[in-house]
């Protein structure tokens, strides 16, 4: 299958941290491939931002030096990276400050494309907002990208959209959540819309239950006292899970469109019942073999903030009452791995003996690693002996499936930069969207800050503590093994 790049527009995109970790990890480098993919016009420009006192040609040695640790050799050649290079500009800018905004202001040109990436700590969104509109650098066309965390509760977020609302319309703000970049997440969407052959089983009369499983093995060593403020459900559960339960619990929107779609996963947040106490199970990962455990990488003694939780969400509304969505994330578990399981039930009435063997068809969507999907589906075992059934995969591993274009599937955050140049925002959060999620979020955190509760440990390496086991046990269910 032939790859197809389309170019965007010619572009000015100011990144401010521009020195920081995820410009350095992500953006550039991944800005760095889509050139090389011939999808940035050469006569766009990209121009850094920060408070470090550097020079344009300091700046790109640090952009180099990026490109040369993150980027595979396959896609490195001297000739692209001057010219990717020749196109990097750098301004020293603090955002609270007032200086170098008349000089970045003259860098930015008129009639191409604008947009600048907030890649710095939430507290300085406000005031990044606020002086792109004073000194006049903005205009009613340009786009802005805000980095998660989004609020830390509802309150914060209504604060954060209410300052960017003070300044730029929903239609230029993108806020980015990498998750809805994943090549497989967006072929969740092509997958329930662009077939008919899964719709039509698409609700409570045949999915028995739906798992939601993102797994890392990492620890949060080095990050642990930031970390601490936030844990599971703030970080991962509040934006990239409710994202994925939204995009499997949605209706078809009429048009594959930002608000279409948008409008639809709103409703699915809305209609996500409050949790029981009794279906959620926090877990904190515990000291083992000499390595620390939470408590010493969270460097916080008395921590009540969870590295792992597990819970049991229902959507109260036609296609979903009923069906439960199983939801599980965690650090230091067994294996990196990030999944939907779709759980069909049984057929209404068997024709086979029940020691034939029958087991439920299962769809996995893999987000990481190898992504891909499969399909668990019931056919005779073959020989003789009779009538026996046995479970087959059909599997489609998209690297495979897809050759050489499935093999090279862009990372989430270059194809999210394009989308912004293209001025698409389907694959951003809403403001209304974010704020949903945080109201159902807020009691949640608020029950256990009132309660006293306490995450049970667990070990690492493990699956989770053993209460969350019991959470699918008494409803006669189990978790899928968390394998890579
Ligand atoms: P970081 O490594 O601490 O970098 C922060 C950047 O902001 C630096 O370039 C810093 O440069 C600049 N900066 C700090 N204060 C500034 C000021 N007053 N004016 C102008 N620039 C200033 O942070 P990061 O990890 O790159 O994260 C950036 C954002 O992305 C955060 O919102 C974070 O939550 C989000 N995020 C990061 C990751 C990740 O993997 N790193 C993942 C998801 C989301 P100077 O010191 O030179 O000013």
């Amino acid at each position: 299958m032939v790859s197809r790049v389309i170019p965007v527009e010619t572009f000015d995109l100011v990144i401010f941290g521009a020195t920081g970790d995820l410009a350095t990890r992500k953006i550039f480098p991944g800005l760095y491939r889509r050139f090389w993919a011939g999808q940035i016009p050469p006569e766009s420009r990209i121009i850094g931002a920060a408070r470090s006192d550097m020079t344009p040609e300091g700046f790109r040695e640090q952009v180099r030096k990026a490109i040369d640790e993150f980027v595979s050799t396959d896609k490195k050649d001297a000739a692209t990276i001057d010219a990717f290079l020749g196109r990097i500009g750098y301004v020293p800018i603090d955002a609270k400050g007032t200086g170098g905004w008349d000089k970045l202001k003259a860098e930015m040109r008129p009639g191409v494309v604008s947009a600048f990436y907030f890649s710095v700590a939430p507290a300085l969104f406000g005031d990044l907002a606020e002086r792109l509109h004073s000194f006049e650098i903005a205009t009613p066309e340009s786009r802005i990208v805000v980095e998660k965390p989004f609020g830390r509760d509802l309150a914060s977020a209504r604060a954060l959209n209410a300052t960017l609302a003070a300044h730029f319309r929903e239609e230029q703000i993108y806020r980015i959540d990498h998750y809805l970049g994943k090549e497989t997440v967006q072929n969740l969407m092509a997958v329930r819309f662009a077939n008919i052959l899964f719709e039509p089983l698409w609700n409570s009369q045949y999915v028995d239950h739906v798992q939601i499983t993102v797994a890392e093995t990492v620890g949060v060593g080095g990050r642990g006292s930031y970390y601490d403020k936030s844990g599971a459900m703030r970080d991962m559960v509040q934006n990239h899970m409710m994202q994925l339960l939204c995009l499997i619990a949605m209706e078809p929107p009429y048009h594959f469109d930002p608000n279409a779609v948008r409008d639809e996963k709103l409703k699915v947040i809305r209609a996500l019942d409050p949790v029981r106490p009794e279906d959620i199970v926090r877990g904190q990962y515990a000291r083992q073999n000499g390595q620390p455990g939470y408590i010493e990488d969270s460097e916080n003694p008395q921590s009540r903030t969870e590295s792992y939780i597990a819970l049991k969400v229902h959507i109260s509304n036609w296609r979903w009452k009923g069906t439960p969505f199983y939801l599980r994330t965690g650090k230091k578990l067994r294996a990196r791995a990030s999944e939907i399981a779709i759980t069909f039930r049984e057929p209404p009435h068997s024709i086979f003996d029940d020691a034939a063997g029958w087991r439920e068809n299962v769809l996995t969507i893999r987000l990481q690693p190898n992504e891909g999907m499969n399909l668990m589906v019931m056919i005779k075992e073959p020989g003789p002996g009779g009538m026996r059934l046995t479970q087959v995969p059909l599997d489609m591993s998209f690297a495979e499936a897809l050759g050489e274009e499935g093999a090279d599937i862009p990372d989430a955050y270059e194809r999210l930069i394009m989308d912004v140049i293209r001025g698409n925002q389907t694959l951003f959060m809403r403001g209304d969207e974010v704020e949903a999620a945080w109201a159902w979020t807020d009691p949640i955190i608020g029950g256990w800050e009132s309660s006293e509760d306490r995450p049970k440990p667990y070990d690492p390496g493990s699956s989770g503590p053993d209460d969350s086991l019991m959470l699918m046990h008494r409803d006669g269910r189990r978790w899928r093994e968390i394998r890579e």
